[in-house]
């Protein structure tokens, strides 16, 4: 445990309507939901070849599988079968990394790359080297790159760990959700406490110097206890950072999630209680809060970002990431590059086809001047509650902002907008605010917290 400038308990005030909201994520702006077929590869393949060459570059790459699939799982993964096998998505992978480096100028820096699912840990100790080693061949990999990856405990073994180590892996971010067993075997994710600790400890033997707890509430048959319980494990445990994510049952989008019974489910206040039971335990614990859902320890990079001003969102959620561009690769991988934005098909078989012969781009959207003021304002509020805005675009927000100034969620000094400590729970529904394409379409995404 811990003392830091955030330790205290802070009573969050319930409001159901901007609680149940649905509002989107914003872990990009503008959000994947408006991206477009109009973007291919072509207009990909401009925009790799438009980066300056002293660019610095930060590689993410989607290994969408796992052995077996949790309930609650929003991602795209799937099982590996005879016809999907993971191999062959390693070669196509493999292939699209040669691709897109002979579009860029070999001058570039890659400062960061992260492995997401999925799991990772699928991969076979040689499919870790088969990877490493066509980064370390096709690009400019940094001496202090942050080499991040997100594994499984369960399937964490000693050869796996080595290899993404050998390769250079400083930082793992361990997918805990929740610690009781009634809850696991609700949500089809069976992993006692034996099996994270096995795994927390081969990760330090192999010298990974850093690594992240993600823990959810709002899950079935999940009560604050168990919140709490999870909560003081990531800080027993000394977890560098902690995520805390909210369940969201979108069941028309996730077909796995309909073995999950919305009557199941901690509904209204009690969802809410949980993500303020989380937030104390963690603070009290030590950890400073970043955003609206991470928790970080003293000393920890994401922490030092916060209080430096240099936090900021990307499609992993809040991060220092400050590459200028974000280059994903495999099947769903979204990639971030000054003025366009766009996304890799997320069929894994049309991926494997596409790649041999182009880029495997099937939509994305170029950002207007509009979006680009929007997006600042949105990562502004989520990162730093607070925000100066332009005026076209708080006259723009004003029917849907100043009831959340009447409410006390935020106040408003001159173009000044700050959030206020009772509106930091209601922060997503605050940056909403400025999202003008969700006020005229709203549509379906997970409760706000
Ligand atoms: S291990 Fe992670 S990515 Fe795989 S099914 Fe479970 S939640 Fe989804």
């Amino acid at each position: 445990m811990r003392v830091s400038r955030h330790s205290g308990m802070r009573a969050w005030t319930y409001l159901a309507d901007y609680a149940q909201a649905q509002i989107p994520r914003y872990t990009s702006y503008p959000p994947a939901n408006r991206f477009a077929a109009d973007v291919g590869a072509g207009r990909a393949r401009d925009a790799l070849r438009a980066l300056p060459a002293q660019s610095t570059l930060s590689l993410y790459l989607h290994i969408p599988f796992c052995k077996k699939l949790c309930w609650y799982c929003g991602c795209h993964t799937s099982v590996p079968t005879i016809a999907d096998p993971v191999q062959a998505y390693v070669d196509a992978v493999v292939a699209e990394i040669a691709r897109v480096a002979g579009a860029l100028s070999d001058t570039m820096r890659v400062t960061r790359i992260h492995f997401g699912g999925g799991s990772p840990d699928i991969l076979s100790p040689k499919q870790v080297e088969q990877i490493f080693t066509a980064l370390f061949a096709y690009f400019r990999i940094d001496p202090s790159a942050e080499i991040a990856a997100e594994l499984d405990p369960r399937g964490i073994t000693p050869e796996v760990v080595h290899a993404f180590a050998a390769g250079g892996l400083n930082r793992a971010s361990l997918g805990v959700q929740v610690l009781d067993p009634g809850v696991q075997a609700r949500i089809n994710r069976i992993q006692p406490r034996e099996v994270i600790d096995a795994a927390i400890d081969i990760l330090r033997r192999a010298g990974v110097g850093t690594f992240n707890i993600d823990m959810m509430y709002g899950l079935p048959g999940q009560t604050r206890d168990h919140v709490v319980e999870t909560a003081l494990y990531a800080a027993t445990r000394n977890a560098d950072r902690v995520a805390t994510f909210g369940y969201a049952h979108v069941p028309w989008m996730k077909r796995y999630q309909k073995s999950i019974s919305t009557s199941d489910l901690p509904a209204g206040e009690e969802r809410f209680r949980q993500a303020e039971a989380a937030a104390n335990t963690l603070e009290q614990a030590g950890y400073a809060p970043i955003g609206f859902d991470h928790f970080a320890a003293p000393g920890d990079s994401l922490e030092t970002a916060e209080r430096t001003g240099r936090l900021r969102r990307n499609f992993q959620g809040y991060t220092d990431d400050d590459a200028a561009a974000l280059i994903g690769f495999g099947a769903s991988a979204i990639s971030s590059l000054p003025g366009l934005v766009y996304q890799n098909t997320t069929d894994t078989a049309i991926y494997r086809e596409q790649v041999i012969s182009d880029l495997p781009v099937v939509r994305g959207i170029a950002p207007s001047e509009a979006d680009i003021r929007a997006g600042r304002v949105i990562d502004n509020i989520l990162c730093n509650f607070e925000a100066d805005i332009p005026g076209e675009l708080l006259i723009a927000a004003c029917p849907v902002l100043t009831p959340m100034i009447a409410d006390g969620l935020a106040s408003l000094a001159g173009t000044r907008l700050t959030v206020t400590s009772r509106g930091r729970p209601y922060v997503r529904n605050i940056a909403s605010c400025f999202d003008g394409s969700f006020h005229l379409a709203p549509a379906r995404h997970s409760m706000a917290i």
